[in-house]
């Protein structure tokens, strides 16, 4: 079993201060875990993260979006090669609430995701059905059709992408995926992504839905949830750590 992604996407959430002092508890309680952590601020909180934490390597930090333009008149957005200069490690592309609120479609985040694999950072690329889509049994075909753009559009690259089973239902609602709806629909992810490289074990599949310290071991320890996209639970440290600590037993216990 591969050691787990862990990463907390705090949305618009955070200031100054507060980020110093969730980050720090969250170094602190990091030690003698086996867990590759990352956080998602908001961007202008970057520079303040690669402060924080550069020199180390336990806590990786990210970005929530990226343009999918090089440079140019695009008011308002940020290149990947800008974020990398800012050390992010990982950027969330095709989340739920970029394609329900700025109507990012497929193509879009596809792209997105090349620029990010350009520039040497990890796209966390978001897929997951909507409630209406699930009722209509719609759920695979949803997912695999978000995927498959991404797959398309990257070719062999596809190994260096992190997968999140974003369920759009399951977000910020506190209704989770059981583990088994969860690993269900991670399965065919992961099928889809061996028929496309001969590398897909090296692709991390990480569930994100209300996911927290109550639930995180059971999704955890099923055999295709390789960690976990969090957003409430992880603007709190106690939470974000209780979360990590199970990662990190599913790893020893391996
Ligand atoms: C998310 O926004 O990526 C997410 C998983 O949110 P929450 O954990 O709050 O459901």
């Amino acid at each position: 079993m591969k050691t787990k992604l862990i990463a907390g996407n705090w949305k618009m959430n955070g200031s100054l201060a507060a980020n110093q002092a969730l980050v720090r508890g969250v170094m602190d309680g990091l030690s003698g875990l086996q867990v590759r952590a990352a956080v998602c601020p908001p961007a202008v909180y970057l520079s303040q993260l690669q402060s924080l934490l550069q020199g180390q390597t336990a806590l990786a930090w990210g970005a929530q979006d990226v343009s999918m333009h090089e440079q140019g008149a695009y008011t308002g957005e940020m290149s990947a090669s800008m974020l990398r200069e800012f050390g992010v490690r990982y950027v969330i592309v095709g989340h739920s609430e970029r394609r329900q609120y700025h109507a990012e479609q497929d193509a879009q985040v596809a792209m997105k995701a090349q620029r990010a694999l350009q520039a040497g950072i990890t796209p966390i690329v978001c897929v997951g059905e909507t409630l209406a889509e699930r009722a209509a049994g719609r759920t695979e075909e949803v997912v695999k059709r978000q995927l498959a753009a991404v797959i398309q559009a990257n070719g062999h690259c596809i190994s260096e992408i992190v997968v999140a089973y974003e369920p759009v239902w399951a977000i910020g609602t506190g209704q989770t995926a059981t583990p088994e709806q969860a690993q269900e629909v991670h399965a065919v992810l992961r099928k889809q992504l061996q028929a496309a490289t001969t590398q897909a074990d090296r692709v991390s599949i990480v569930y994100g839905g209300s996911m927290n310290a109550a639930n995180a071991a059971a999704l955890l320890q099923q055999p295709d949830i390789d960690g976990g996209l969090i957003g409430g639970a992880a603007l709190k440290g106690s939470d974000f750590l209780a979360i990590m600590a199970a990662a990190s037993q599913c790893a020893q216990a391996s």
